[in-house]
């Protein structure tokens, strides 16, 4: 018999597409704080359970969501950040897809509790499984938005049985918040964990979160980085060849303030270390790269980490020279031993 084709059910197609965009609960994590931070967030508290496999509790201070379109927030393609191709082209949010929050509520016991400047309470939305529960209803808390998402992949055993531990999925977790963090030292963020907090940055300047996020060994190690040319720009910190690592754990790279993994950044920044360091040993990174958005195409993969340069041998030798530049004045002598 011949099958009939039908079209799929908006709440499957989101449960599918979640099989993309929200591979474990550190991608929710990275989801939910990209949204804080394209509301205009200065504060934001990240609230975990059992590693978020129980429960993510992210709070912001942002601009928060009218009660009337807060339905609209958890609709698949629903977006505030573009309204047509041209937009996409120059985009400067870290959203723009419009189904993160769908797709997250598709799996999980997701709520929305907002309140914008000229509401005098919050209001609250609750989907669970992709399905809207009751009607946005009046709530209390401050201006801003808290999203809650409970026992994610709940409707879905298959995939939470993908979940590892608590203590592994904790760790990718905290691996998002420290490179959002690194994003934007601006922002103060709290982490918290089973009902403790297990860490505080306040809002400072970059050295200050570098500091607090790498670490001592890095904070002797580092060297300045700044580097312009033509619309090309990179800043940020690299370690001397005397601070080296086993593993590239701490190399952060970031395109137009996006956290990214690139194979030419990459390769540019191990080139340029070949001659100081020893056989597989990892310099630590923090790298800014700022390029005009028509010259980068971010919509490569839903969760915007991979990155397509229009000119990716410019981009490589620019990022190479720069830090050869760097070790070669500010590294001090080149030493061919290294420590950790
Ligand atoms: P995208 O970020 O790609 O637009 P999302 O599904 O992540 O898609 O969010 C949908 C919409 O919900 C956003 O465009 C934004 O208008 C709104 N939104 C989500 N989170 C927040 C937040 N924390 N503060 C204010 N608005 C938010
Ligand atoms: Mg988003």
């Amino acid at each position: 018999m011949r099958p009939v084709i039908a079209a799929l059910p908006d709440t499957l197609i989101s449960q599918i597409a979640a099989g993309e965009v929200v591979e474990r609960p550190a991608s929710v994590v990275k989801e939910v704080l990209e949204n804080a931070i394209d509301a205009g967030a200065q504060a934001i508290t990240i609230r975990l359970e059992e590693g978020g496999c129980q429960r993510i509790s992210i709070q912001d201070d942002g601009f928060g969501i009218a009660h009337q379109q807060l339905h609209l927030a958890v609709l698949r393609h629903a977006t505030s950040k573009i309204k047509s191709l041209s937009d996409l082209e120059s985009v400067a949010s870290l959203g723009f897809r419009g189904e993160a929050l769908a797709s997250i509520a598709s799996v999980s016991r997701l709520s929305i509790t907002t309140r914008t400047a000229e509401d005098d309470h919050a209001w609250q939305i609750q989907v669970n499984g992709g399905e809207t529960v009751g009607d946005v209803s009046p709530s209390s808390g401050s201006v801003g938005t808290t999203i809650d998402v409970q026992d994610l992949y709940f409707n879905t055993p298959a995939r939470r049985k993908f979940l590892k531990s608590a203590t592994t999925e904790l760790g990718h977790c905290l691996d998002v918040v420290r490179r959002i963090a690194l994003s934007r030292p601006d922002i103060g963020f709290a982490i918290w964990h089973n009902g403790k907090v297990i860490e505080r940055w306040s809002a400072g300047n970059i050295e200050q979160r570098v500091d607090a996020i790498l670490g001592q060994e890095f904070h002797e190690s580092r060297i300045a980085l700044e580097s312009t040319s033509g619309v090309l720009s990179l800043r940020g910190f690299i370690s001397k060849p005397t601070a080296s690592r086993a593993r590239a754990d701490q190399q952060y790279s970031f395109v137009n303030g996006r956290f990214i993994r690139d194979k030419v950044i990459q390769h540019a920044i191990r080139s340029a270390y070949q001659d100081v360091l020893h056989g597989d040993r990892q310099p630590m990174v923090v790298l800014s790269l700022e390029i005009d958005p028509q010259l980068v195409d971010v919509n490569v993969h839903p969760a915007k980490t991979e990155v397509r340069f229009r000119e990716g041998g410019a981009v490589h030798q620019f990022v190479y020279k720069a830090i050869q530049n760097a070790l070669s004045t500010g590294g001090g002598e080149r030493i061919h031993e290294s420590t950790e």
